[in-house]
């Protein structure tokens, strides 16, 4: 099996066109075959190189390794040109000289009777005949009446009337080819056995089934992935949110979690499986699984399982992807293991994490107060003398790990006749500024004695104009 992805660089990878990639690339990985990554830029009005660049490097971010390219088009230009003229010799292509004014002046006269306009073929004539090439002219592939059927992996049988098909143009006249003439082309010569791609392609087809006809060749196996839609129930935009790999890298989404969470748009292993480690999901994926009813796009769901993914990975491998996320001067993961481990069960992204962190590396003396946590725990009259005493029995603590620390709160809570939460709350502002973290007796040994009493002193001396 060898299947191909095939964006066109026209923007940043879309999270469709990534679904479409994994896709491809697990159906291809479950017999053993390849996919090659081919750059579809013979649009010149609408391809960028570094939307090439972009497209390349999401990729690779996302972990999807091809076995062979990036191909681009643009480097083939000739081989597209020498097909069709194998087409018009063999007299399955003809050149149309029709001028745009002639083209304009039938489309108008069919919208005027309320007819949908197809090209009227008064050029097909020439079908066959030794016709000039130097005169401006397009080629067109001379479309024959008849059905076109085909059986797609997931929508099932398929059937086009080539009644209703135009006479589609395969060479433009600046002798560039058409998205038609360049997909078959390539497909033929690089040996595409299964073709993954978007539903809206799906009308395509019949055009592309006939020319692997035309050319004698082999029509590869068609599977045309169901939309994906917004929260909105439309088709997925920036209306209602992110649509770019690259945003969700930069939303602080972790890889595997979205290759997992792409993988779902449409397909599913079974039972209610959720978490799919991209190892599994080779063994079990096959295109002709995927459901032929739209995916809908679940940004929260995505967020759930990306807080799964990095709860399970370890400080090292996240250390990577956290990084840039991190305030410059961030000590090495050495300093910094701990403080990922204290913290990644709480995070549902890396910004998430990075944010819950940075209490860690401020200095103990610009730790910033919550408004909202100040409001609710720091009152009372009696708060100067319980912090007082908080300190003291903190720094009698000894070792200085959480069920000493722990102890130490308590015995105090009880001995002054109120709950531990009237102590515990306080300590969380005064070690973290926070209203919620990770258990605080945690936090304080991860800070270790000496910043966590030098940070209770400060919140004590504070008071005054706080409460
Ligand atoms: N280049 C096309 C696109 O980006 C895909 C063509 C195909 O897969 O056949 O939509």
């Amino acid at each position: 099996m060898k299947l191909r992805f095939a964006p066109s660089p026209t923007g940043f990878l879309h999270v469709g066109g990534a679904r479409t990639a994994i896709f491809n690339l697990l159906h291809a990985h479950r017999s053993d075959g390849q996919m090659i990554l081919r750059i579809e830029d013979t649009d010149v009005e609408r391809s960028r190189q570094h939307h090439a660049e972009q497209i390349v490097s999401s990729l690779e971010w996302l972990g999807i390794q091809w076995d062979e390219g990036p191909i681009y088009q643009s480097d083939r230009l000739d081989r597209y040109r020498e097909r069709a003229e194998e087409l018009v010799r063999a007299g399955r292509a003809y050149r149309c000289f029709c001028t745009i004014e002639e083209l304009d002046a039938d489309r108008t006269a069919a919208e005027r009777v309320g007819k949908s306009y197809k090209y009227s073929g008064r050029c097909r004539a020439f079908a066959g005949a030794d016709t000039p090439r130097d005169q401006q002219h397009v080629i067109r592939f001379a479309v024959n009446p008849g059905a076109i059927e085909f059986h797609d992996l997931i929508r099932g049988d398929v059937r086009f009337e080539a009644e209703l098909i135009d006479d589609f143009v395969l060479l433009r006249s600046d002798d560039y080819p058409t998205y038609h003439l360049s997909v078959v082309v390539d497909d033929i010569d690089m040996a595409i056995t299964h073709v993954a791609r978007g539903d809206d392609h799906l009308s395509n087809t019949p055009k592309h089934i006939l020319l692997f006809q035309a050319f004698g060749s082999v029509v590869p196996v068609f599977a045309h992935l169901p939309l994906i839609l917004g929260s909105d129930r439309k088709r997925l935009s920036k209306r209602t949110g992110a649509t770019s790999v690259e945003e969700y890298r930069d939303l602080g989404i972790v890889p595997d979690a979205l290759f997992n969470f792409l993988l779902l748009l449409g397909w599913n292993p079974g039972g209610d499986r959720e978490l799919i480690p991209r190892d599994d999901a080779g063994a079990l994926f096959d295109l002709s699984d995927v459901n032929k009813a739209p995916a809908v796009f679940d940004a929260e769901k995505l967020l759930w399982m990306n807080g799964q993914y990095i709860m399970r990975m370890s400080a090292e491998q996240l250390e990577p992807h956290l990084r840039p996320f991190l305030a410059e001067g961030t000590p090495g993961l050495d300093v910094i293991r701990p403080i990922i481990e204290l913290n990644k069960t709480r995070s549902r992204t890396l910004k998430e994490l990075a944010a819950q962190m940075e209490p860690y590396f401020a200095g103990d003396d610009a730790v910033a107060y919550d408004d909202e946590a100040v409001k609710k725990h720091i009152k009372g009259d009696e708060l100067p003398v319980r912090l007082g005493n908080l300190r003291e029995a903190l720094a009698a603590a000894e070792p200085f790990d959480a069920t000493t620390t722990e102890a130490a709160l308590r015995k105090l809570a009880e001995s002054s006749g109120v709950s531990a939460a009237k102590y515990i709350h306080p300590l969380r502002i005064a070690l973290t500024g926070k209203i919620a973290s990770p258990g605080i007796f945690d936090v304080a040994v991860t800070l270790g004695k000496e910043r966590s009493i030098r940070r209770l002193e400060r919140l004590i001396k504070r008071l005054d104009e706080l409460i």
